[in-house]
């Protein structure tokens, strides 16, 4: 952190600027902790974490849903190949053995809807694999990117057309432990 001449706090150029603070992350997503709870009540419920991006979202958001909803947790790893938006990107999925989704009610939970590609492959997965029921919970939308249209169900918030990091999402590895959302500037 550096301090300007007339005195603003600003952070320097790597870290970013702040889009949206700690404080008013983490009442958001206690409201969503409790709309899930509500939702879901006496139901068991499978969520599927996306790896990496969704871990923090998700290690906060598991501490504000009831201790009364019985949660199973599974992992998922999404990565698309190549760059660009092409309307055909393929996404690749990877999943640990054994997780089995059959006649599961399904909650993804996943850090940002950028495209809509991910997020859509993902819930096609789940219905194919025999869910019951399959919601989205997103962290971060960004509406301006849509190329396929994509239902979310819990969202954190919807932020502009920038590249963001922290709050555990990165860019080419860094910024995942930073507190706040930031929007990294200078960015080709
Ligand atoms: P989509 O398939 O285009 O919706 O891409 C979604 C994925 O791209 C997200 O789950 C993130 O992993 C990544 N992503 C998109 N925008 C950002 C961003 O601003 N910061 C960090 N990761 C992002
Ligand atoms: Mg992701």
């Amino acid at each position: 952190m550096k301090t300007t001449a007339a005195g603003h706090i600003r952070v320097t150029q790597s870290a970013g600027r702040v889009l949206i603070d700690a404080s008013t992350i983490a009442n958001r997503v206690s409201k969503i902790g409790a709309m899930i709870g509500r939702d879901y009540q006496g139901k068991i419920l499978d969520v599927v974490v996306v790896l990496e991006g969704a871990r923090v979202f998700w290690k906060n958001l598991a501490r504000a849903v009831p201790d009364h909803l019985d949660l199973r947790v599974h992992y998922m790893r999404a990565s698309s190949y190549g760059k660009g938006s092409t309307p055909t990107r393929p996404v690749r999925l990877s999943e640990g053995r054994g997780i089995s989704l059959r006649g599961r009610d399904v909650l993804l939970v996943d850090d940002i809807v950028d495209t809509g590609h991910t997020a859509r492959a993902l819930l096609q997965h789940t219905w194919q694999r025999g869910a019951r029921s399959s919601r989205l919970a997103a962290f971060l939308s960004k509406p301006d990117r849509r190329s396929v249209p994509v239902q979310i169900d819990y969202l954190g918030f919807e932020i502009p057309d920038e590249f963001v990091v922290g709050y555990g999402m990165d860019y080419a590895g860094e910024y995942r432990a930073l507190q706040d959302v930031r929007v990294l500037e200078g960015l080709d």
